[in-house]
């Protein structure tokens, strides 16, 4: 058990049905955190489920604040922001979890357009960093410490071909947390990333379409991936959007407080790193 009652946490890009962000921020209120819940307007992203993480968050008994806004432009991070202190007064953990869909940058580097490679390194790289900054200036003010966790990927830490937008954008958030960790840590201010394997999430079948080779539809290429990940694994089963979500609330509570700046690897045994 981590006690996070009375904390408040932010997580961004937590709309998806079966996203790491809802099911972190389901956790995080299991074990008493109240949130603020972000994600693109719906307008703007397929994944509608804020309004469903916002009723399952208050089931649970915990508060909910839905907040609309895209994590790459900065007025509307630092809006986001104070909406969240307005309802609540302070945060006291970050989720860095919004990531740019599984798309066009999907292909070899002597194919991958400028905009392409842009994108992501915007949503993945640029938008962790302003909702740092945002969050780490109202932490610093507040001198109550807290915890930021950056959601990067295996992908941040190997090179994948036809990943090299996204593994250049989640090596960026491993670097960024490590250099966070040593500016805030003399404010007890922890910094971190986790680098999921391969999860079952909506962005999965995202992957399977752009990825799926000539003559094989999204959907097989889907299970191949799924059952490829399965095998690599010692534990023989996919990574769960919970076994996330565990180790953001561990990082969450004062017990990880040591390791601040690590990158800890949750694939069930793929990378042993
Ligand atoms: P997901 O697509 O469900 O979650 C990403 C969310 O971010 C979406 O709801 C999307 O609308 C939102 N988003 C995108 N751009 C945004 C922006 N500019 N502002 C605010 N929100 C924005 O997929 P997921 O699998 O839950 O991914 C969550 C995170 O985990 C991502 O950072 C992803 O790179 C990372 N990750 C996923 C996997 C995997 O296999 N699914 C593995 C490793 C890491």
């Amino acid at each position: 058990m981590a006690d996070l009652q009375g904390k408040v946490a932010l997580v961004t890009g937590a709309a998806g049905a079966n996203g790491i962000g809802r099911a972190v921020a389901l956790r995080l209120a299991e074990e008493g955190a109240d949130l603020i819940v972000n994600d693109l307007s719906e307008d703007a992203t397929p994944r509608k489920g804020l309004p469903n993480v916002v009723r399952e968050i208050e089931e649970l008994g915990r508060q909910a604040l839905p907040v609309f806004a895209d994590v790459t432009q900065a007025d509307e991070v630092e809006e986001m922001v104070q909406r969240a202190l307005e309802r609540f007064g302070k945060i006291d953990v970050l989720v860095n979890n919004a990531g740019a869909p599984a798309g066009r940058d999907r292909v070899p580097v002597v194919e991958l357009e400028e905009e392409a490679f842009d994108f992501v390194q915007r949503v993945n790289v640029k938008g962790t960093f302003l909702c740092c900054r945002a969050v780490a200036r109202h932490m610093l003010q507040r001198q109550g410490g807290g915890t930021i966790i950056n959601i990067s990927s295996t992908s941040g830490k190997h090179g994948v071909a036809r990943f090299a937008a996204y593994c250049a954008s989640k090596f960026a958030v491993r670097g960024f947390t490590q250099s966070l960790a040593r500016e805030l840590g003399p404010y007890g201010i922890t910094v971190y990333a986790i680098c999921p394997g391969l999860i079952a999430s909506e962005r999965i079948d995202d992957m399977a379409a752009v990825l799926a080779p000539a003559g094989v539809d999204a959907t097989e290429h889907r299970e191949q991936m799924i059952a490829m990940a399965i095998e690599n694994s010692a534990l023989r089963r996919m990574t769960g959007q919970r076994d996330i979500a565990n180790v953001a609330v561990f990082l969450a509570s004062t017990q990880s407080d040591f390791m601040t700046g690590a990158s800890l690897t949750v694939d069930g045994g793929v990378h042993m790193d």
